[in-house]
């Protein structure tokens, strides 16, 4: 039995991971949840799952969940502080994080150097400080399972290759909803359109991602870390079936890649039963439903993100940290309507410019780069990013 801690547990992976749970009662059982402010459902799951504590971020809402829960044998917390303290539980074994953006970081290191294996969903983290956290988890000894679907496939890619360099990866992406728009379109996408992914049913912030392919430049800084890889060695293909979910290429030259329908659940499954390949009854793939698997360039040009998170990964330091504070405020201002969809490029771009680099941050100068990149975004939406033409 693995005893699992769910951060993020009323999000789209969050329940998903729940519905693993739900069908292998004899190989996990559920230690903690947390929300941020979804407390209806936080008590909902506490109710099903009976797990030993439960977290929710917002401090307003304790009493709504304390008095839900006050009859059962569960303990009841709030804030970011118990947020951070629960995954050091002696009780816990697998912390997964699948709460979104980089209120993610502090839980994840304070879970690695608790000694938690980490099923990690929350790509953000290692965005943000790949190098510190990937450092974290070599010397406290912690594996760090992806739960991303490009990079479980890899994953899955290298089983048994452990003395096989790589020479290259290649992660796959759909191209979202906009795939072959012009600028000019682009300017015009509304909120609506960009929330519909066509393959993909996700939480709000990594549909935008996915629509605007910020999504890909954040997994391909994702990848660098997870899998130890020089910059020059990840590409990116447009593959807008989504059965590949990406490959890797090793020196003899021979490809491989991992296949199957769009669905979260068996990434998931793989990182918390991992090393087991647990029996599921996700729909199996057939390949006459998809006679023809096609494949093309990113358009970088028109995509301005993925070029931008490529730029920032070529200086490091502190600048993905920069890129995804920019790129958080700028999916909520375009959530809530406040700036068009090619604006969030721009803002992007200006804090990438403005902000002080830093070659080697500590975690000190990260939690201050993402501070200071927030409040000159913000800036840049209250006094109107410009239109852009780009
Ligand atoms: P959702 O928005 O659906 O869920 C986010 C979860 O995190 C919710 O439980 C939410 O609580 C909680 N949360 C949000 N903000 C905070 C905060 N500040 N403090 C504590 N908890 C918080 O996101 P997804 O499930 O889509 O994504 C989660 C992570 O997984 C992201 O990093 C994403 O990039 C990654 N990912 C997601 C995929 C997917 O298919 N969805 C695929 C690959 C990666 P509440 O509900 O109460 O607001
Ligand atoms: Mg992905």
């Amino acid at each position: 039995m693995k005893r699992i801690a769910i951060l993020g547990s009323t999000g789209s992976i969050g329940t998903q991971a729940l519905d693993v749970i739900r069908a292998n009662p004899g190989h996990f059982e559920l230690e903690v949840i947390t929300a941020h402010s979804n407390a209806a459902l936080l008590i909902q799951q506490a109710l099903e799952f009976r797990p030993n504590t439960v977290v929710i971020a917002r401090e307003d809402l304790y009493e709504q969940v304390q008095d839900a829960l006050q009859h059962q044998d569960i303990k009841v917390y709030a804030g970011t502080n118990a947020l951070c303290a629960v995954v050091e539980m002696g009780t816990v074994d697998m912390v997964l994080t699948a709460m979104v953006g980089y209120a993610g970081l502090q839980p994840t290191i304070r879970a690695i150097k608790a000694g938690k294996q980490i099923a990690l969903a929350n790509k953000e983290t290692l965005v943000v400080a790949g190098q510190l956290v990937t450092g974290l988890a070599k010397e406290y000894g912690v594996n760090i399972y992806p739960v991303d679907s490009e990079h479980s496939a890899i994953f899955q890619c290298l089983a048994g290759e452990f003395h096989n360099p790589i020479e290259k990866i290649i992660l796959t992406a759909s191209g979202g909803p906009f795939r072959g728009y012009t600028t000019e379109q682009l300017a015009q996408v509304t909120k609506t359109q960009a929330l519909k992914h066509p393959n993909w049913e996700m939480g709000a912030k990594i549909t935008i991602d996915s629509a605007s392919l910020m999504n890909k430049g954040l997994e391909v800084i994702e990848a660098k870390w997870l899998f130890g890889l020089r910059n020059n060695q990840i590409e990116v293909v447009v593959h807008p079936q989504s059965i590949i979910h990406s490959l890797v290429q090793f020196e003899d030259g021979s490809l491989k890649a991992q296949l199957g329908l769009p669905d979260m659940k068996l990434p998931i499954q793989y990182a918390m039963g991992y090393p087991e390949r647990l029996k599921s009854d996700f729909p199996r793939f057939n390949f006459m439903d998809y006679p023809q698997l096609t494949f093309e360039q990113p358009d970088l040009k028109t995509f301005r993100n993925l070029e931008l998170a490529f730029s920032a990964m070529e200086k490091g330091g502190n600048m993905p940290c920069i890129l995804n504070a920019a790129n958080e405020v700028a999916v909520s201002a375009f959530l809530r309507e406040e700036v068009g969809f090619l604006q969030m490029s721009d803002i992007i771009e200006s804090c990438l410019a403005k902000v002080a680099y830093i070659a080697n941050p500590s975690y000190d100068s990260y939690v201050e780069t993402d501070k200071e990149t927030r409040v000159q975004a913000t800036e840049l939406i209250r006094k109107g990013a410009k239109t852009s033409t780009k």
